[in-house]
């Protein structure tokens, strides 16, 4: 498969980026920030599917990846709860070909690639243990970034960033200005413009949108807290998560006020 390559990525991301865009519809938790998808989806299609076959791979190779047991089959039966629930947020997601597989690993670490394609570690059920809720607000978590688009997103800001960079050393060359000289500073700017604010933005949507996904598939919204509770206790070295989701206690606070507006949906989903 041939991937496109980056001076194809930040042309179409600026076609695209000419307009904003919402990936899903807002729910009862009202996520309705507009985005900038400029990446064709066909294009994120490409990325990801190499890049999980690659993963996979790897892990096979290791010997370390596990497709079949009682461990995949629990993942993969709470994962299928929560797909028969995602049209809530986009209708055309229930037509994906949403994929899980475990590694065998006892980092503190879970993904969900563009299209459905979910990874998790082994130390995430080691951490969970029994509880259906606590992996179902991991999993709710992950699928969320997916049905948001939010890796097409990060890819349309990152390619926007380098045509950012390369109009800025031009001018800095074109009016010799010393403040504009230093492309480093400049990178530095870019980087805090666009790259922070949208990362914990993001993972704060992924939060409101796992935490109902999981209430209306009938997991207690509550163990949203407990894990992440968990999750926050544990070493940064244990827990490569945790450098890619930030913001700890504004997520705890966030899920804590919503617990009021999910509830009656796991209520109304009764027990399975
Ligand atoms: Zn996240």
């Amino acid at each position: 498969m041939k991937l496109p390559g980056l001076r194809w990525l930040i042309f179409t991301a600026v076609l695209g980026s000419a307009g904003c865009a919402q990936t899903t519809q807002p729910g009862a938790v009202g996520v309705d920030r507009p985005q900038l998808v400029g990446i064709p989806a066909g294009q994120m299609e490409a990325l990801a599917e190499a890049e999980y076959a690659k993963q996979l791979e790897t892990l096979r190779t290791a010997g370390k990846l596990i497709e079949t047991g009682s461990d995949i089959e629990r993942v993969r039966a709470v994962m299928n709860r929560l797909v028969g629930h995602v049209e809530a947020f986009r209708e055309d997601a229930t037509a994906w070909n949403w994929q899980v597989k475990l590694a065998d690993r006892a980092e503190l670490n879970a993904s969900c690639l563009h299209g459905g394609r979910i990874l998790v570690n082994t130390g995430i059920l080691t951490m969970v243990g029994r509880s259906d809720d606590e992996l179902a607000a991991i999993l709710g978590h992950e699928m969320a970034h997916a049905l948001r688009e939010h890796g097409r997103e990060k890819t349309t800001l990152a390619a926007s960033k380098e045509l950012l960079k390369l109009a800025s050393r031009t001018i800095v060359k074109k009016y010799e200005n010393p403040l504009m000289r230093s492309s480093e500073l400049h990178d530095k700017a870019i980087d805090l413009l666009l790259t922070l604010p949208h990362s914990r933005e993001a993972e704060l949507e992924a939060d409101r949108i796992g935490l109902e996904l999981m209430a209306r598939a009938g997991y207690d919204p509550a163990a949203a807290l407990t894990v992440w509770r968990k999750m926050a206790s544990a070493s940064t070295a244990k827990s490569p998560w945790l450098s890619t989701h930030p913001a700890p206690d504004a997520r705890l606070q966030m899920l804590e006020s919503l617990q009021p507006v999910v509830r009656p949906l796991f209520e109304a989903a009764g027990q399975p």
